[in-house]
């Protein structure tokens, strides 16, 4: 590991994009960091003594992205990772994933998930993480210390429920609320810079108004992050609206509750009517979209184009274990695929393309997790999140068995690499591969 408190530059191609979504790419450039910031861009560099160690030269074949944000994943239900997708959300929850979610009482099973949770994703190039932690504080504190020690960027939510059920997972509205504040206590006093606190109402269904109300407060007092999960199955929707008559839709029952700020990502929104989205934007609150977990659980496909064309802020997450893959890579495919196959059933809508999904994956999440300012892309003033992608790595699926332009190498990267092609990945400017 390698802690920059000298300049170091970073010489060779990068890759980004910028607020409109646009790709950028600069063939031979030169960016320079110091104390984890970038410094200085230059590109077409001439004078750069490459032999000096603070100097890192990039290969013909590697070249430079910002460091890939997933803005949705369940820390807990890795374990569970790949299997349970013969049942929608509801019966999935009740089937697959509270029986796992109750065990991390244990706190050394705990440990022993999150340490392979942080180091698997972080070798996939998640350099952000907006973790679904645990509904148990000392569980969800684990992972808060496992991120801030090995240097993961990452917000943590403890998660709240108040819903009563048989098998006991769930915690009282006073203890939820005293565990919520203990937990925010406890994360903050890790003084990371990189890891918050963020307030996880797991879902409408699992908390009743009060409880809702209190963390809407909360989240207002300390000015905190929120994320949930809104409109994912058709079910569930249909079960908020017999939980809540009072509220006029799902999204309602957040805003509420004082729940949807420009701090808020809410995971999936596959079937928000036009009122919804109106109010999201009103609210300027980010839609996570999360392809694999939407197919995986049969939940819908969401229209990405019309939340964009509504102004949405949007973010890609992985959502393990209702998706089935922890790489960012896969979730940039299952978005391409389910846009594609999206536009074969509605004639007047426009697929994504590499360009856009690489945009959601970096940027656009930073932007959806209001951190648009600090990371997302390469800017001076920026933290230096970025990998080194190398697409001529033996025994893997990608070569340059001939020329390729940055442009086509970033596609390949993004249709047919995996981690073996992320050579280096470093959070505000610290080599954690
Ligand atoms: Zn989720």
């Amino acid at each position: 590991m390698q802690s920059m408190s000298e300049e170091h530059i970073f010489v060779g191609s990068f890759a980004h994009t910028n607020e409109a979504g646009e790709l950028i790419t600069v063939d031979h450039g030169a960016i320079y960091v110091k104390n984890g910031v970038i410094c200085n861009i230059v590109v077409n560099p001439k004078s750069i003594d490459t032999k000096n160690e603070n100097v890192t030269v990039l290969s013909k074949s590697q070249f430079l992205v910002p460091g890939f944000i997933d803005c949705h994943t369940h820390a807990v239900q890795l374990p569970n990772l790949g299997i349970g997708y013969d049942k929608q959300l509801l019966d999935w929850l009740d089937t697959y994933t509270f029986p796992l979610e109750r065990k991390y009482k244990d706190e050394i099973f705990s440990d022993k998930v999150f340490d392979a949770v942080v180091k698997h994703t972080i070798s996939q190039g998640t350099t952000t993480a907006c973790y679904f932690a645990s509904l148990y504080a000392n569980a969800s504190l684990i992972l808060g210390r496992k991120v801030a020690t090995i240097g993961q960027r990452a917000l943590i939510g403890k998660i709240s429920m108040n819903d009563k059920r048989d098998d006991g997972y769930y915690e009282t509205t006073k203890e939820s609320i005293a565990n919520q504040n203990k937990f925010i206590d406890d994360i903050n006093g890790l003084n990371s810079p990189l890891v918050k606190p963020i307030i996880t109402p797991r879902f409408a269904l699992s908390c009743d108004m009060t409880l809702l109300k209190e963390l809407g407060k909360l989240a207002k007092e300390k000015n905190l992050h929120i994320q949930s999960h809104l409109s994912e199955n058709i079910d569930e929707i249909i079960a908020v609206g017999n939980k809540f008559p009072e509220c006029s839709s799902y999204a309602d029952v957040y805003d509420v509750a004082g729940l949807l700020t420009n701090k808020t990502v809410m995971a999936h929104g596959v079937h928000l009517t036009d009122n919804e989205i109106a109010l999201l934007k009103q609210r300027d609150t980010a839609v996570i979209h999360c392809a694999s977990s939407n197919t995986c659980l049969r939940s819908g496909l969401c229209d990405v184009q019309k939340l964009k064309k509504n102004g949405i802020k949007i973010g890609l997450g992985t959502d393990v274990s209702g998706g089935s893959s922890c790489s960012m890579l896969d979730a940039m495919r299952s978005a391409l695929q389910v846009s594609t196959h999206l536009s074969f059933v509605k004639t007047d809508y426009k697929a994504l393309n590499f360009k856009d999904v690489f945009h959601l994956a970096t940027l656009g999440g930073a932007t959806a997790l209001a951190m648009g300012d600090k990371i997302g892309n390469f800017a001076v003033g920026k933290e230096f999140d970025a990998l080194v992608i190398d697409i001529n790595v033996k025994d893997t699926y990608l070569n340059d068995l001939r020329e390729y332009t940055l442009e086509e190498k970033l596609e390949k990267l993004i249709y047919s690499g995996d981690d073996r092609n992320i050579a280096g990945v470093y959070v505000s400017g610290r080599k954690l591969k």
